[in-house]
This record gives C-alpha cells, sequence and structure tokens, in this order.
C-alpha cells in the first residue's frame, strides 16, 4: 500500500509532465473539478447540467445547441419524452438478470429490432466497440464452421481511417496513431484497403476470406461518403466470393442519413448489421449483431457474452427506440432537414471551408487552416452557444439530433458563418 501511494505521488510530482507520464492538466474549467479523471478526452471547456431536445444547459445556466449529439447516439435528443415514458416504466419494475435468467423484455427487444433490419437473430450487447467484437468472432466462426477456413486462417478486409472502437483488437487495424500506437502488439488477421474501392478489396480477397468490414460511410474520418456504387459492388463481390459483408452502422445507422441505414441509400443489406450509439436512446449504451440464422446462428452458448448486454432497461429502451424508428417520421426528418443543411454548408465553401461532405443529417466541414483547426472553430462556436467538435485535426463534424428545427439548424449556421469571418 505504502509502496503504491509512494509510486503515485512520485508520477503526480517529478515526472507528472514528461513524455513518458502525461498529466494534462486542462485549462480550469469554472464549475467542475476533474483532478481524478483519466486524460483520455480532451473535451471542450463547458460544463453540461441539463438536457432537452437539442437543447443543453450548462453550470451557470447558459443554453447551447448540441450539433455533436454524442457522436449520434442522441438522435432523438435529449431525454425524448417517449424514451423516458420506456425507461421510467421498467425502472420501476426490474432493471437487471443477466442471461442466466430470461428476462420479459428482450424477445420483444429483439423481435422488433430483427424486424427492422430484415433478418432473424438479433445478439445484444452494450458498446459500439463490444458489438464490432462480436461481429468479427462471428465472422471468423462462420469462416471456420461454415465456409470451411482451416482454423486460425481467417482473414478480415478492413478499410483504411476506419473507426470501429478502442479495444485492442479494432485499435490493431485502426491507422490513427494516437488510437493505436504504444497499444500493440496487434492481433493477425486483417488486412487493410483504400476505402471506396472496390477493386482493391476484390484483390485482396482468398479463399480463406471471412470478412469485408467497412463503415458504409467513414464518420470518425470526417463524414467521408464513398463513390455512389460501391456499397453495391462491395455486396456484389461478397456473394460472389462467398465473403460475408459486415457493415458497422454504429454512427451511421438508425436514422441519422435519413434512411433506416446508410446501406438503405444503395438499397444493399449487408450479412451483418453490427448497431450502437442511438439504439440506446441517448439513455444507455446498448448495442447489437444482428443477422440471418446461418451466420449468427453459428455462436451457441457459453462461446460469446457479456453479463449487461440484453438486460431488461436496455431492452425496453432498445425497443422503443426500435418502435420510434419504425413509422418512418425521423428517416423523412433527417433527408429534408439534410437536404436544407446541404445547401447552406455548400455556401461555405470557398469562405474559410474547403470542403464539405453531408448525408442526410450528417456532415463533416473541413476547415481552411487560415481560419485555425476544427478545435480552434469548435472553441468559437462554443462562445456563440453552439456544440461542435473536431474530428481528425481541421474537420468539424455536425451531427444534431434528428429532432433539431430548420430554424435552429439555420441560426447554428449563421454562427459558424460569423466564426468563419473572424
Ligand atoms: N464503430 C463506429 C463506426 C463508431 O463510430 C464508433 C464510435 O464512435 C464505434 C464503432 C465504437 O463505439 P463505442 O464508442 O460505443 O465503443
Amino acid at each position: 500500500m505504502l509502496h503504491a501511494r509512494a509510486a503515485r505521488t512520485r508520477v503526480s510530482t517529478a515526472a507528472a509532465d514528461t513524455a513518458a507520464v502525461r498529466i494534462i492538466r486542462g485549462a480550469a474549467v469554472p464549475g467542475i473539478d476533474e483532478t481524478h479523471v483519466a486524460q483520455n478526452y480532451h473535451p471542450l471547456p463547458v460544463v453540461i447540467a441539463r438536457g432537452e431536445g437539442a437543447w443543453v444547459t450548462d453550470v451557470e445556466g447558459k443554453r447551447y445547441l448540441d450539433l455533436l449529439a454524442a457522436y449520434s447516439a442522441l438522435n432523438f435528443g435529449h431525454r425524448h419524452p417517449a424514451l423516458m415514458a420506456a425507461v421510467t416504466e421498467q425502472l420501476g419494475r426490474l432493471t437487471l438478470t443477466s442471461r442466466a435468467y430470461h428476462n420479459d423484455r428482450l424477445g420483444d427487444f429483439a423481435a422488433a429490432l430483427a424486424q427492422l433490419c430484415g433478418k432473424d437473430l438479433v445478439l445484444p450487447m452494450n458498446t459500439g466497440a463490444e458489438a464490432v467484437e462480436t461481429g468479427i468472432k462471428v465472422a471468423r466462426a462462420w469462416a471456420y464452421r461454415v465456409k470451411g477456413v482451416a482454423r486460425d486462417q481467417a482473414q478480415i478486409i478492413v478499410a483504411h481511417e476506419n473507426f470501429h472502437g478502442r479495444t485492442t483488437t479494432i485499435v490493431g487495424f485502426s491507422d490513427d496513431a494516437a488510437s493505436r500506437d504504444d497499444f500493440g502488439p496487434y492481433g493477425p488477421g486483417f488486412v487493410a484497403v483504400p476505402f471506396g474501392d472496390a477493386a482493391a478489396i476484390e484483390a485482396a480477397i482468398t479463399p480463406d476470406t471471412a470478412a469485408v468490414l467497412i463503415e458504409p460511410i467513414q464518420g470518425e474520418a470526417g463524414v467521408i461518403v464513398p463513390p455512389e456504387g460501391y456499397l453495391r459492388a462491395v455486396r456484389e463481390l461478397c456473394d460472389r466470393h462467398d465473403v460475408l459483408f459486415v457493415a458497422d452502422e454504429i454512427q451511421s445507422g438508425l436514422g441519422r442519413v435519413g434512411t433506416t441505414f446508410a446501406c438503405d441509400r444503395e438499397e444493399v443489406v449487408p450479412d451483418i448489421y453490427l448497431l450502437g450509439k442511438a439504439l440506446g436512446g441517448g439513455i444507455l449504451p446498448v448495442s447489437a449483431v444482428v443477422a440471418d440464422a446461418e451466420v449468427l446462428g453459428v455462436i451457441g452458448p457459453g462461446e460469446h457474452g457479456s453479463t449487461f448486454g440484453g438486460n431488461p432497461l436496455a431492452s425496453a429502451v432498445g425497443l422503443r427506440v426500435v418502435e420510434m424508428l419504425s413509422t418512418g417520421e425521423f428517416q423523412t426528418r433527417a433527408a429534408a432537414l439534410g437536404e436544407h443543411l446541404a445547401e447552406r454548408l455548400g455556401a461555405l465553401v470557398g469562405h474559410g471551408v474547403t470542403a464539405v461532405r453531408t448525408a442526410g443529417l450528417w456532415a463533416g466541414i473541413d476547415i481552411d487552416p487560415s481560419v485555425g483547426t476544427g478545435r480552434d472553430v469548435a472553441e468559437r462556436m462554443l462562445a456563440r452557444g453552439v456544440l461542435v467538435k473536431e474530428t481528425r485535426g481541421q474537420t468539424i463534424r455536425i451531427a444534431p439530433p434528428l429532432v433539431i428545427r430548420a430554424t435552429e439548424l439555420d441560426w447554428a449556421i449563421e454562427q459558424l458563418t460569423v466564426v468563419l469571418e473572424g
């Protein structure tokens, strides 16, 4: 004990600011003490205390329009009444059972989600990274048990500039140095090819290829929309070579792009959907792997699991999310507002913005370096009451809650215009 304390003291004094032991003391933010929070994020200097719809309020009562929406996890906004009703009702009767027993909510949630996806089975997990890990396991098991690949030889083709989460397996096939470096050794079995290039995928396929794992639109990379026809080409290649198409729709899915899934934009159905973020309604982590029985049926009892996956509270919220998406209302809204967003943002190109990419209510805006970095823009937007966040340096990503009003969106773009004018 004494030993540990002595070591801790040494770290927090002498070695604190060396490259080897990084203790970043961010600028003091009034209203909060995060001295004991590990510094794995670089948050904007604002302390949120309340949220409703597309708006949040800080500890001093100042309101901000939330254009990040927890990286698309708040597609329905903060504390949507229908979701609050579902979670409150469930809190009053049962929250957690583990899968050691059945609970009376998981079956309904799985049935509804399977129907939304047009698939047979749902494997519930919690975070997005867990869904990706699960998808990788399912694809490998399918390769060995169905396709006949020799044990431990399965390969998965991924795309450069991907973002699929933070586990050790996943960061091993990331190109992002901050995500990857110093966290090796990395697991084998992944081959990366350029995103948007179907011919590169075909060239990388071997008899040992189990799956192609891609984001239909790359979110963290800056809302990178692949060329029209790419997803259809991937589908066709996967069919021809007996390879699973695994679509990570964790950020792109559930209404964000104006359709239920980003794959719908090309009328493509992957073999495996990986879902997360908005599936939890902005209330709690809910993720899932969704596929037909001939794929997901390869997993048997004891081969995969999670203490919290499929818990009744998560299932009640997930079921309500699926019900809300089943009306098509949010998808229609995202499509209509998305057109408006694309038009308004397009007008900024050449005025402090070098490029804009949009898909539904989702945008990557490349900031002209003469204006500053993405972070600079995010901080100036914060001062004007709008929350956005930079991604990969020079880009800011916009992913407002789908409940945002057109007038609110316009107001936010006016703030951005002022910020870009300096
Ligand atoms: N996959 C994609 C496409 C994502 O955007 C993310 C998170 O941003 C993840 C996976 C990981 O999700 P989580 O942070 O819930 O583990």
